[in-house]
């Protein structure tokens, strides 16, 4: 079950002499400063990476969901900061303007972005709606040939780098979830700017900022699909953000398990390797086995999006245990490495930081308990 196709592993193996060559001598640097990997960002756009889930004739690499797993496994592997820029990227913004977008917006905007010559974010959580992403206050009023933005949204993963946004807003008030609609905003345009970029716990490579519209203009043609279909496409989109959040964590639940075996064999106490003790040997045998059941789940829903199928229950299952789990590998990575996991010099601490954006992001593991729960309980009776 599961057998990676040839292809698939040549993905793979590319991507990861990538990472362990262009990305790993940077990692403590770039998370030191809070920098931006610009120049390995437009490297991933040249090797398609930017594009893996669009069709050739957009400009994307033409793959699926289980190779885009691949990759920000791979990624995520040496740095998260790199996978979650590359997911926000893809299967956030990218995919929304796929999956609401007209033919004419397709053409417009995705080769672009899936080249990599303009890097996107997606736009839906505000200061005042996180979870309850309906309660957004961010407003567009139709204006003659334009739509009038006005509010801001929070913690929008490359938000001041970005060439473009999908940002969700309130069209009609009165309908609630049917009265929001996605917009593309694209950088420059006037009244649009990013605001404060947040200093974070971890992926501090990755950028986290505000975006704030003021009066800001944009061109009736920018509304994405159908006005009042944004929320209903914004929890499509999730579906399958939510796979790349699942391979965000086991690219860094991977990364903690690998350094915690070099180290354990490594580190001698008592006069014998740590991994000679049972107790750490144990700690191994947890983090492989979680890791694996991760994996599982996670190639489970990537298959299954694919085939063309609904992914709620399983995207969210994934997302839910593959980051709860990472979560628990990358603690253990740290005790693995006792005092030496406290410290910058070895990889334990910055997974251990890093990783603790994964029951957050993309609807916290309580709201994935909630619609996993929801999907179970006859909201779809197909699966009994
Ligand atoms: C690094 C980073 C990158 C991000 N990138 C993006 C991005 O690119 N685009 C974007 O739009 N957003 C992004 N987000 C926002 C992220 O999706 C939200 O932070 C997340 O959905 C939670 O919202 P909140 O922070 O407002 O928490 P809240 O919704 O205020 O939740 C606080 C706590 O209450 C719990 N809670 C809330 N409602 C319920 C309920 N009904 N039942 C039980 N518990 C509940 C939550 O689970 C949580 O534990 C990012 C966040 C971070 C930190």
């Amino acid at each position: 079950m599961f057998e990676l196709t040839e292809e698939q592993r040549q993905l793979q193996s590319a991507v990861r002499a990538f990472a362990e060559g262009e990305i790993a001598p940077h990692v403590s640097e770039w998370d030191e400063k809070s920098e931006f990997p610009h120049a390995v960002v437009k490297k991933l756009g040249e090797m398609g990476l930017l594009g893996v889930i669009f069709p050739d004739s957009l400009g994307g690499a033409g793959m699926g969901y289980v190779e885009y797993v691949l990759a920000i496994v791979e990624l995520s592997r040496v740095d998260g900061s790199v996978g979650i820029i590359v997911a926000a990227h893809n299967s956030l913004c990218t995919n929304h303007i796929m999956l609401g977008g007209n033919d004419e917006q397709r053409k417009r905007w995705i080769p672009k972005l899936a080249s990599g010559e303009w890097l996107g974010a997606w736009g839906l959580t505000e200061p005042g709606s996180g979870s309850d992403a309906a309660g957004a206050r961010t407003t567009a009023v139709k204006k003659g040939d334009t739509w009038v933005l006005n509010g801001s949204k929070t913690f929008i993963t490359n938000g001041g780098h970005a060439d473009c946004a999908v940002v969700l807003a309130v069209t009609d008030k009165e309908k609630g979830t049917k009265g929001i609609s996605a917009f593309v905003v694209e950088k420059g345009t006037k009244g649009f700017r990013p605001g404060r970029k947040e200093n974070k716990l971890g992926l501090r490579a990755s950028d986290t900022s505000e975006l704030i519209f003021e009066d800001c203009e944009i061109p009736a043609e920018n509304l994405i699909g159908k006005e009042g279909e944004g929320f209903k496409d914004a929890m499509r989109v999730l579906d399958g953000g939510r796979i790349s959040i699942a391979a965000l964590s086991l690219g860094m639940a991977r990364g903690a398990l690998d350094a915690a075996m070099k180290y354990a064999q490594e580190r001698r106490q008592f006069g014998k390797a740590i991994s000679e003790f049972q107790a750490i040997q144990f700690k191994l045998a947890d983090m492989a086995t979680e890791l694996d059941a991760a994996w599982l789940l996670t190639m489970r829903a990537a298959q299954m999006k694919d085939a063309g199928k609904k992914v709620t229950l399983e995207s969210a299952m994934a997302k839910l245990y593959a980051s709860e789990a990472a979560c628990r590998i990358c603690d253990e990575g740290v005790q693995i490495h006792g005092g030496y996991g406290f410290i910058k010099d070895y990889p334990a601490e910055k997974f251990y930081r890093d990783v603790r954006l994964c029951p957050i992001g993309e609807g916290t593991s309580e709201i994935q308990r909630m619609v996993i729960a929801r999907e179970l309980l006859g909201k779809s009776p197909s699966r009994g």
